[in-house]
């Protein structure tokens, strides 16, 4: 694939002006949109509101909405000043917050009256930010008045300078700042679109959904920029309850729904599901956690959708590899995106393994970091000398190149020596009837080191019955060797994930 010199915005708005008076970005809720004709004006009236107020290069907006069609608007608009944005979960702490905001130096911050108290207490912790807009207040007015500017980026713009600063889940640890460039973000939107054969069938006839949040690495790029760059209509949804979430899908007719594991075993297994008309989406995506192959079949057959799966990391911008429709082998992951080449080594030895053995997924291509924020060490730990980036994921690789992961490196079950991945057991637990979802996590072991336990949550109401203790263990009992079997099975009410649909194991870790 070609990546062209352009900033982010650039490169989006190149192919806007041809869809004209259609709605790029619709609230779902309230319906409000924005049409691809007002994009260049209304991220060119921001970003020079933004430039009279001192802000530019070597200057960081902070983003912390939900997804609202403003949220495009402040994010284009911060690089089209030649400065940088970081983007924080709404649902961050003031002392979260407050970390974010002083590690990525940032010095206005984007947000809602709602957030006042938590941004408030952040900005003065940070010490950093000397200025707060309110969306729909007259203190954020200023920025999203259309006052004709088309957008165009600053003359000393460089594709390779850093403006993205997302942060990493913080899945394994403290979420970790990721320095992307413009040419990292444009790269990964070419490498999911460009390519005639291999590429995420986004179209300018979808409709995208915009449930995932825009300030996780997933969103910022399919659909914050890859939808839009396609033509496609993006229907904004703030958060996730099961009824607007049907009635947006099918009021604005959605044919393209990125989603994570948790949404897709909601759409496979709720009852509420039989109730709407979603004959009009056609494909959904996955990605950000393991998809089982039985959730994948049973959405596929209840709503005659085609499932995609995707994975990446914030850190890889974020796609590396997705699914082909023709060749979809369960469980896999796919292929490379195009332009990105992949190595296994043995995390140990760094040495290089062959097609079907397990080990360190490595990554490279333009899509790959500049490096963690203030943080050489880490940077140094994870991109080796040969431009690899290490992902901390435990893949295979076949022949043909489909390449399947098999669970992260850090959360590995370590019985007697050998290697057991909570995301085959997880897999195993769902498909047992009754079961609505399931984690499995490490206890210590005197005898064997460490051992296996499951967290399941069963079905509501007595479709819930038929999960017992002893249909749980022989689930994974009759399909696994007796070393991953389970030490231990918990009836819980709900499985901590994070905003981005992770299983947050070590909470469970620290439950057990
Ligand atoms: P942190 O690095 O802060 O601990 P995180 O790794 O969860 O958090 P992200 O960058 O959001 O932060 O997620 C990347 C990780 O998500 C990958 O390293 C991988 O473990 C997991 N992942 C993403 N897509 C998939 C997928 N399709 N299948 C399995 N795992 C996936
Ligand atoms: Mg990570």
């Amino acid at each position: 694939i070609d990546v062209p010199d352009l900033s982010v915005t650039d490169y989006l708005l190149e192919n806007a002006h041809k869809f004209g008076d259609k709605p790029a970005l619709i609230d779902g809720l309230s319906g409000r949109s924005i049409k691809y004709s007002e994009l260049s004006t209304r991220i060119g009236s921001a970003a020079q509101t933004l430039v009279d107020r001192g802000f530019g290069p070597d200057k960081t907006l902070g983003i912390h909405l939900p997804n609202i069609p403003e949220y495009i608007v402040a994010f284009n608009a911060a690089g089209v000043a030649g400065g940088r944005v970081t983007t924080s979960s709404p649902l961050a702490t003031a002392s979260e917050l407050a970390h974010q905001l002083r590690d990525s130096s940032t010095s206005t911050v984007v947000t809602l009256p709602a957030f006042r108290e938590t941004v408030e207490a952040a900005a003065e912790e940070a010490g950093c930010v000397k200025e707060v807009a309110y969306v729909g207040e007259e203190s954020g007015a200023f920025l999203f008045e259309d006052r004709g500017i088309e957008a165009k980026t600053i003359d000393s713009f460089k594709p390779d300078d850093c403006f993205a600063l997302p942060y990493s889940s913080g899945t394994t640890g403290l979420p970790k700042g990721t320095m992307l460039s413009h040419r990292n973000l444009v790269a990964n939107v070419q490498q999911i679109v460009q390519h005639p054969e291999h590429n995420l069938d986004m179209t300018e006839s979808d409709v995208v959904l915009g449930l995932l949040p825009a300030y996780h690495i997933y969103a910022m790029t399919v659909v914050c920029q890859a939808a839009l760059r396609q033509g496609a209509s993006v229907v904004m949804l703030p958060k996730f309850e099961p009824q607007p979430f049907l009635e947006v899908l099918q009021k604005y007719g959605v044919t393209w729904a990125p989603l994570v594991p948790p949404l897709i075993l909601f759409l496979a297994k709720h009852p509420v599901v039989d109730s709407a008309d979603l004959s009009k989406l056609r494909v959904i995506f996955s990605g950000a956690a393991p998809l089982d192959a039985g959730t994948q079949s049973a959405v596929e057959k209840r709503l005659d959708v085609s499932v995609r799966q995707g994975y990446g990391m914030t850190e890889l911008s974020p796609v590396s590899h997705f699914t082909h429709p023709k060749h979809n082998v369960s469980g896999s992951v796919g292929f490379l995106a195009p332009s990105c080449y992949s190595k296994i080594i043995d995390p140990d030895t760094k040495e290089e393994l062959g097609y079907g053995e397990e080990g360190e997924l490595c990554v490279k291509g333009p899509n790959v970091m500049l490096g963690y924020l203030n943080n050489d060490k880490a940077t140094q730990e994870t991109i080796l000398p040969d431009g690899f980036l290490r992902t901390g994921d435990i893949a295979r690789v076949e022949e043909n190149g489909h390449t399947f992961i098999v669970d992260r490196l850090k959360e590995l079950i370590k019985v007697k020596g050998m290697q057991v991945a909570p995301a085959e057991l997880e897999g195993l637990i769902l498909e047992c009837p009754g079961v609505a979802d399931a984690a499995v996590v490490p206890v210590l072991h005197e005898r064997d080191g460490e051992r296996p336990k499951a967290f399941v949550v069963r079905a509501e109401g007595e479709a819930g019955e038929a999960a017992t203790e002893e249909a749980v263990r022989n689930a994974v009992a009759s399909k696994t060797s007796a070393y991953k079997h389970l030490h231990e099975v918990v009836f819980i009410d709900h499985i901590p994930k994070s905003a981005a649909g992770k299983i947050l194991r070590r909470m469970l870790r620290n439950l057990s």
